[in-house]
Parts: C-alpha cells; structure tokens; sequence
C-alpha cells in the first residue's frame, strides 16, 4: 500500500492565494517543502481523498494518470476539498483513454448536493454524469470496492453536515486519513478498537500551528495532535510500528516545515509535505 500527500495545506493554501502577511511571504522565499497546495491524498494510484481545486496542478506537479482513480473518497463540502465541477472533464471529448471508465464516489449528503448544484449550473454531458456513481456514507459505515474496505468515522468538523475522515484497508494494510477534524471523538476511539484492524499509517490534521484551540477546535494544531498521538498509542488499532504523519497546515499556525519538524521529531511524528510518499 502506497500513500501520497498531493497537497498539505488548509484552505487557503500557503502561501495563502489572497494573502500578503508575514508567514506568506516566509514560505514563498523558503520555497520547497514550505510551499503547499490544498489537501489531497492519492492513495496506490486508484483512490483520491478529496478533489481540492488543486488536482489539476497536483496532476500536472507529479504526472499522475488520474484516468485510473476507481474510487473518491470526499471527507466534507468545504471548497478545499471538494471542487465539483472538476469532475465534468471525467470523459467524453475533455477525458480520452480512461483506465477506469466508472468513479464510484464517497461522500456525505451535503458533497453530493454540491455536485448536484453544479451540474444544474453548468450541465456535465451526459456519459460523464453517467459515468459517476454516487455513494452515500455515515459515520461508521463501511463500504467495499475491487480493491479496498472503506470505514467511514465521524469528524468534529463542519457542523452543517456529517464530515467524515476514513479508514482505507488493502488486505491487511490499513491507513487512515484524520485532516479536517479537531480531536477525535470518543466514539471513533470506541470504533476503531473494537474494528480489530492494526492501521500501520495515519495522517493527522495539525491546520492550527503553534495555535490552540483546545479540544472542541474544529481543527487541531501541535499541541492536539501531540495528545491525540499518545493517546492513540496507548489505543488497539495503534501497532508498535505505525507512523504517524501530520498535514493541513494553515498560514495562521505560523510554523514552517523545518519548525514542525523539530517540534515533532521527538515523538517520532513525520510532517507531511506536497509529494511525501510512504509505502508498506
Ligand atoms: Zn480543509
Ligand atoms: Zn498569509
Ligand atoms: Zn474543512
């Protein structure tokens, strides 16, 4: 099993696409790992989490073939994560060659308005709507494709709708995506123990910085993610070798790449950056 980070930053990308402050301008003349574009995980080369508006770019910066993405997991309706008009050039005359004629899409009810608003204001031809198959999920669902088992678990995000961060499984690998949620709910605790899966991978959202909203947050920053990964690793699905990834990281959180990583290296935390790979 094979993960890639397309895109580490919150919503506004960093530097931010409108902003002109401090920690902008850092991470423009910083530049490499500083540089990040909003959040998307490809995961083997079949299954995306999220379709920011960057997913052309992401394309275009790592010559991906997205025509063999299978499966789309959307974690919540923010734009950060879900571009839907993106999908009206999946086929017909704007997509030829596609490795995957169908795109089984996950997502909550209120992504799948999104998408349906969009194809009112700008009609998607008729053998791209077709090709798209929509798939309603609750937290704590579970649903199965060709090639993995999909648990859906409840963010504490987004209050409008039911987002939703997953857990991917591939025989017996597993990763599970935590960006866009502030510190997990118990129930997920609760779940994802009694599940029995051992996640090698997890990647956590750490959108806040050096910033502390405390546990009711909608985000989390370093000093979340820090409780929440002791406390994972005291959990059942947490094995002895998991790695633990943090991403989604906002202008406002004020820490560069080289920062995060001297504060996360003690706890043997890795912090994602745009085209970091781990493969198990
Ligand atoms: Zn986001
Ligand atoms: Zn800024
Ligand atoms: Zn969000």
């Amino acid at each position: 099993m094979k993960i890639k980070f397309l895109g580490t930053a919150a919503a506004e990308g960093w530097p931010a696409v409108f902003c002109n402050c401090e920690n902008c301008k850092k991470a423009a003349s910083l530049g490499g790992k500083n540089i990040r574009t909003r959040s998307q995980i490809l995961v083997n080369d079949d299954l995306l989490i999220d379709l920011p508006p960057d997913t052309y770019l992401h394309k275009l910066a790592h010559g991906l073939d997205l025509s063999k993405v299978s499966v789309l997991l959307v974690t919540h309706s923010h734009m950060d994560h879900f571009y839907p008009m993106e999908l009206s050039m999946r086929g017909c005359a704007y997509a030829h060659g596609m490795k995957s004629g169908k795109l089984r899409v996950f997502s909550d009810e209120r992504v799948r308005e999104g998408f349906l608003l969009a194809h009112r204001f700008e009609k998607f031809a008729d053998g791209v709507y077709r090709a798209l198959e929509w798939n309603i999920l609750r937290p704590f669902e579970r649903a199965e494709t060709e090639n993995y088992e999909i648990y859906a678990l409840k963010a504490r995000h987004a209050p409008s709708e039911k987002a939703m961060f997953y857990l991917i499984r591939q025989g017996d690998k597993a990763f599970m995506q935590c960006n866009d949620t502030g510190y997990l709910y118990e129930e997920n605790f609760e779940f994802l123990d009694g599940l029995g899966i051992g996640i090698d991978v997890i990647a956590l959202d750490c959108t806040n910085g050096k910033l502390t909203f405390g546990k009711e947050g909608s985000h989390m920053g370093v000093a979340e993610c820090e409780e929440l990964v002791g406390r994972m690793r005291k959990s059942r699905f947490v094995k002895k070798n998991t790695r633990f990834f943090v991403t989604h990281f906002s202008h406002n959180g004020a820490m560069t790449h080289d920062e995060l990583e001297r504060r996360f290296a003690p706890l043997g935390v890795e912090v994602a950056y745009d085209g970091c790979e781990a493969e198990w």
